[in-house]
């Protein structure tokens, strides 16, 4: 049994969803079950219906409810043309749904909930169509609800996967479809006990593909991407990129930790516990060798380039001049956990604490409110973290990061690490 993972560029509008029918129906003989992302964008739009929501902005909402409408249909239109099909009235169901979840303000759910809840539509509606353009190309298929097998605990928007629930639902409910036909499913998103929804993080459908595999027992998972495979660099922003023919588990754990955006970080755990290979291959040159991630690949020597954007870097030194030790990083560490405000890289001297974090909506803010009583606290925000893995030490950086301020930088091993404004 396979694993396949399409990521959104890979369904973005109906031509690469034909080419997704393509690959999908290349593998139709073996056992395959097919994890897809919502189109293109989406993700980005439903945060921007989850802003319109939060704001009680009404016009906002239905503007962008319309272009999703308008997105979705649009590609339903050009791969299922007769009209009568049902997948028109599937995705009226799931518009509707998702109008009337946004329509009235629910006092008691909190933010993140709130978020699980609306931005799981994205994975819902490109899945229906999905498989419902391969079964109008005579590829049988099976759509099934993701968030029936992966069961999480409530942690909304970085939920945490109850393996042993797991891994039993899936082998005792799932693998009989899976011996019948190709199974279709979402992304992203699982389901708390109290039947809620949850993600799994941003990017996070790598990560399904895995949990997947790995209850499955795979014989290897498929991510299909828009490069080659995985790089050593962007590159979208570095000349010289080049690909990368294989790397073992633990160099793709810590390139996926320092953020190449290629592997979601925690896909790769519970592929290397059971020594599933991982395949990265490109879905426009869909026969070229990629990149296979396993425990035979060589360590790689070569110097990888990874930059991570949307950075702030805070910096906290005590109003009473104490000394920023032991007590003083406890409860600076307890308010980071609390308002999950992720940690790139950090450093403290005598008097002050520093840490470039992800910039995440208001949780910085709220951070910053609940730490400034006792702190001095120094926000810049719009920096960029950029990790030289495997460096040498002399080579250059690329140019764009030419001329820019760096405010903090750390050496571990052969990995440099560059905070940029
Ligand atoms: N659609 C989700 C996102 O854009 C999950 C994924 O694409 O992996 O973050
Ligand atoms: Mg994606």
């Amino acid at each position: 049994m396979k694993v396949f993972k399409f990521g959104g560029a890979s369904v973005k509008n109906a031509e690469a969803v034909r080419n997704v029918g393509e690959i999908i129906s290349k593998y139709s003989s073996g056992k395959l079950l097919v994890v897809i992302s919502a189109m293109g964008k989406t993700t980005n739009k439903l945060e921007e219906l989850m802003q319109a929501y939060f704001s009680n902005n009404t016009s906002s909402k239905e503007i962008v409810i319309k272009e999703l409408k308008q997105f979705h249909f649009g590609i339903a239109d050009a791969l299922i043309p007769d009209k009568k099909h049902h997948i028109y009235s599937d995705l009226e169901d799931l518009f509707m749904e998702l109008e009337c979840l946004v329509d009235k303000q629910f006092e008691s759910v909190s933010y993140d909930e709130m978020y699980d809840g609306i931005i799981c539509y994205g994975e819902l509606l490109s899945t229906k169509i999905v498989s419902d353009y391969l079964h109008s190309i005579d590829v049988k298929t099976k759509w099934v609800d993701a968030r029936n097998f992966i069961q999480t605990d409530s942690n909304f928007r970085e939920a945490s996967v109850k393996w042993n629930e797991t891994e039993e639902t899936v082998n005792r409910i799932l693998k009989p479809f899976i011996d019948r036909s190709i199974v279709i499913t979402q992304g992203f998103i699982g389901r708390d006990e109290k039947n809620n929804t949850t993600t799994l993080g941003r990017e996070g459908s790598d990560y399904t593909a895995a949990i997947f595999a790995y209850c499955l027992d795979a014989e290897n998972v498929t991510i299909w991407k828009d490069v080659a495979g995985v790089m050593n660099a962007d590159p979208k922003r570095f000349e010289n990129a080049q690909k990368l023919s294989s790397i073992n588990y633990n160099q793709a754990i810590e390139l996926a930790y320092y953020g190449a955006s290629v592997i979601h970080p925690k896909t790769i755990q519970p592929l290397k516990s059971k020594n599933i290979s991982l395949y990265v291959n490109s879905f426009i040159n869909m026969d070229d060798e990629g990149t296979v991630v396993n425990n035979q690949a060589e360590n790689l020597n070569q110097a990888c380039y990874i930059v991570k954007e949307k950075q702030t870097q805070l910096s906290f030194s005590t109003k009473n001049y104490s000394f920023i030790a032991e007590e003083n990083l406890s409860y600076i560490f307890e308010a980071f956990a609390k308002h999950k405000v992720r940690i790139n890289v950090m450093q403290n001297s005598a008097i002050s604490f520093s840490a470039c974090c992800d910039t995440k909506e208001n949780k910085i803010e709220d951070l910053m409110n609940e730490l400034k009583e006792y702190f001095i606290i120094e926000s810049i925000p719009e920096c960029v973290l950029l990790t030289v893995y495997n460096s040498t030490q002399n080579e250059d950086l690329p140019s764009i990061y030419q001329n820019k301020t760096v405010l903090l930088k750390q050496m571990l091993g052969h990995t440099i690490q560059m905070v940029i404004k």
